[in-house]
């Protein structure tokens, strides 16, 4: 007799167990070749060249360009704060980050190694984590830091939910960053939730959080496979420690960002990602070149 699974209205199931879905090796998916990592792990701090620092002060959104083969680092600079970051091919920003195939790809939540990839017909690596001073893994609780299933607090929901406008939500946040780079509230998409811990309820599968465990000083890198253009909110709930709806303000920080270049990276078996080797149509060429196949 093997395992049941009894459904909500007693109805049972035969309990399978569970097989990953994109069991692939790691290699068949690194977009940057170990050669790159450990020359990024060797090169010291004083070998980085700034590009650019950005302050992300509290309960606000900015963006920047993150050029091609150039890194960005973003660090809990005054206390425990989430991030909900968006990423944009800079010269097609039609190309963005997909948040639920890069979780099949991947995790649910990311840490080295992993990438943040493209949308289709794109799918392609945008970024590459290449640093994580947090390194949670999974809990107890099924939780993990860095989350790509959650979406964004933004005033739509919070308007069904409490009948107040909220206009500093992370998707109006991301929203106002991203006005002077030519895009709209249209552009902005499911973010990447950086610091964040998060998981589903085993007993009814919804979404929770955790007060992110990050101290100050805590920080993940990533490197650009291309020209980015970067939009980072700080949550108006800080470190996610208070319920949404509580009458409690929750303590919110700045975040810094740090652009740099590393002269001395080892890039000799580095390639950059080629958008999506499909070349079919959907099957739309067959039917065209075919018309009275299924006719005969
Ligand atoms: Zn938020």
């Amino acid at each position: 007799m093997g395992a049941k699974h009894v459904g909500r209205n007693g109805r049972t199931f035969k309990l399978h167990a569970p097989v990953p879905c994109y069991d692939v090796p790691a290699s068949t998916l690194a977009a940057v070749p170990d050669s790159l990592l450990t020359s990024f792990n060797l090169l010291p701090l004083s070998a980085r060249e700034t590009l650019r620092k950005i302050t992300i002060p509290a309960r606000d959104g900015r963006a920047w360009h993150v050029p091609a083969g150039a890194f960005c680092r973003l660090e809990v600079s005054h206390g425990p704060q989430v991030a909900d970051v968006n990423i944009w091919n800079t010269h097609n920003p039609r190309e963005r980050l997909y948040t639920s195939k890069t979780r099949l790809i991947h995790s649910s939540h990311l840490s080295v190694g992993d990438s943040l990839w493209s949308g289709m017909p794109y799918l392609r690596p945008l970024a590459t984590i290449v640093s994580d001073s947090v390194q949670y893994g999974i809990d107890e609780d099924n939780a993990g830091v860095h989350d790509v299933i959650g979406s964004r607090c933004d005033p739509y929901t919070n308007a069904a939910m409490t009948g107040a406008n909220a206009n500093h939500c992370c998707h109006s946040n991301l929203v106002r960053a991203v006005l002077p780079f030519g895009l709209t509230e249209h552009d902005v998409h499911d973010v990447f939730n950086v610091f964040m811990c998060t998981g589903f309820m085993r007993s009814t599968g919804q979404y929770f959080a955790k007060p992110s465990p990050v101290v100050k000083g805590d920080y993940l890198e990533f490197f650009a496979h291309m020209d980015l253009l970067v939009a980072t909110s700080t949550c108006p709930q800080g470190d996610v420690s208070i319920p949404c709806g509580s009458d409690r303000a929750p303590t919110c920080y700045p975040l810094g960002a740090t652009v740099f270049r590393l002269p001395g990276l080892d890039l000799k078996h580095y390639t950059p990602p080629k958008v999506s080797s499909y070349q079919g149509v959907h099957g739309l060429a067959s039917a065209v070149e075919q018309p009275d196949a299924d006719s005969s």
